[in-house]
Formats: structure tokens, C-alpha cells, sequence
């Protein structure tokens, strides 16, 4: 997506250990109309692909909730603790964060998801793919279908798309990139 492509590049910062800084416009503060342009672009990508709702963990809310409005589908996004506000059954995945480097628990009450249902997981970025994994284990847990895997950011030197490829899901990434150095602060996109 050209568009995202060009906003990286201008407002992407690079960091040592792989990381992308984008929280000028999805991370931090959150530009709407891009984010309105995303959710086009996945629903052009997924277009004749059945999708009843959309999974997402808590940072993904805010593109979760804008992409929705294109699918005209309910988003339930993933728990990282157990709160008194979740009572009944749980579905629940270990997940170890990128960024953090640390792991955690992502929840979802299992009266939210139901079998059969297509879900389709949205999230800002892909890494190492353990976070796109365990909502996957999670809607395959309530026997629901992976209808596919959308993300805004794939870092395709990480292997979790790959990985997530390998296994058979539908992976579409808006940007993937292919290269970058925080030293000189390029960056690299694979072609679409
Ligand atoms: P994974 O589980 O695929 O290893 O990492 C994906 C999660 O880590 C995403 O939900 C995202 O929040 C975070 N993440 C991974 N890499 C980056 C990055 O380069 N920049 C930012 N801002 N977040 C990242």
C-alpha cells in the first residue's frame, strides 16, 4: 500500500533490535483517515472472503475497531490479564512480546467467539508472528475458522510470516519490509 509505504519513510524511526517507530500515526497518536484508507485496502484484499468478526489484541484496538466499519462486523480484541470484569468461560494463548520481551497471557471470552465463525485477526504489526499465533490457537480453540490474517506492518526479515504462511493461514500485510538500518535510517519495502 503505497500510501502507508510513504508515511513510514517519512515518519518511520528506526531502532536497534529491529524495531519500527511509527507512534506519530498507528502507535501513539493515530491518523484516522489513514487508518480509513487501511481498512479499504484490507477489504479490497479480502474481498469474496467471508468474515463474521475480527479478533485483535488490546493495542490493535484502534485500527481493529476503524477496519470493522469496512467488514460491517463486530471486533472483540484479546485481554493480556484476568480482570474481574471477565467471568465464564476462557480461551486463552501464551504470547511473548517483541517489544517487551517478556510473556503474558492474551484472553477471550469463549461467549464471543463461536464455532464456525470466520474471524479474521487484525494487528499493527508482525514480528516474530507469536502474537498473530496465539489468536490464531485461540479461534481454532472455540472452533471457529482463521479467515485470515491482516497487518499493517510485517517485518519480513522476522520469520513469523513465513512461519504463518507455512502453516496455511492467508497473510496480508499492507507493508512489508524487507530492510532496514537504523544507522542511516533506510528502509527497504518489499514490492507488492
Ligand atoms: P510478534 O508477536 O509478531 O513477534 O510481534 C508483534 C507484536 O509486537 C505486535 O503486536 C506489536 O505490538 C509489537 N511489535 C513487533 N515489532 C514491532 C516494531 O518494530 N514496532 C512496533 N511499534 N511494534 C512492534
Amino acid at each position: 500500500m503505497e500510501l502507508l509505504k510513504e508515511r513510514i519513510r517519512k515518519d518511520g524511526v528506526m531502532k536497534p533490535g529491529n524495531v519500527l517507530k511509527v507512534d506519530s500515526f498507528l502507535n501513539h497518536q493515530m491518523d484516522i483517515e489513514l487508518f480509513n484508507e487501511m481498512g479499504k485496502e484490507f477489504k479490497r484484499r479480502f474481498e469474496g472472503v467471508k468474515i463474521d468478526k475480527i479478533l485483535t489484541i488490546e493495542a490493535g484496538i484502534g485500527i481493529a475497531a476503524i477496519v470493522a466499519q469496512y467488514f460491517k462486523c463486530p471486533v472483540v480484541f484479546a485481554k493480556k490479564s484476568q480482570s474481574i470484569n471477565l467471568d465464564g468461560t476462557m480461551l486463552s494463548a501464551p504470547v511473548e512480546s517483541f517489544t517487551h520481551k517478556r510473556k503474558y497471557e492474551v484472553i477471550v471470552a469463549s461467549k464471543f467467539l463461536h464455532p464456525d465463525e470466520n474471524v479474521l485477526v487484525i494487528d499493527d504489526f508482525m514480528a516474530n508472528g507469536c502474537a498473530a499465533a496465539g489468536l490464531c490457537q485461540i479461534i481454532e480453540a472455540a472452533h471457529a475458522n482463521v479467515a485470515g490474517i491482516g497487518i499493517v506492518i510485517e517485518k519480513g526479515f522476522q520469520h513469523g510470516g513465513a512461519m504463518l504462511r507455512g502453516r496455511g493461514y492467508r497473510v496480508e500485510s499492507l507493508a512489508i519490509v524487507d530492510e532496514m538500518d537504523p544507522e542511516t535510517q533506510t528502509i527497504r519495502f518489499r514490492e507488492d
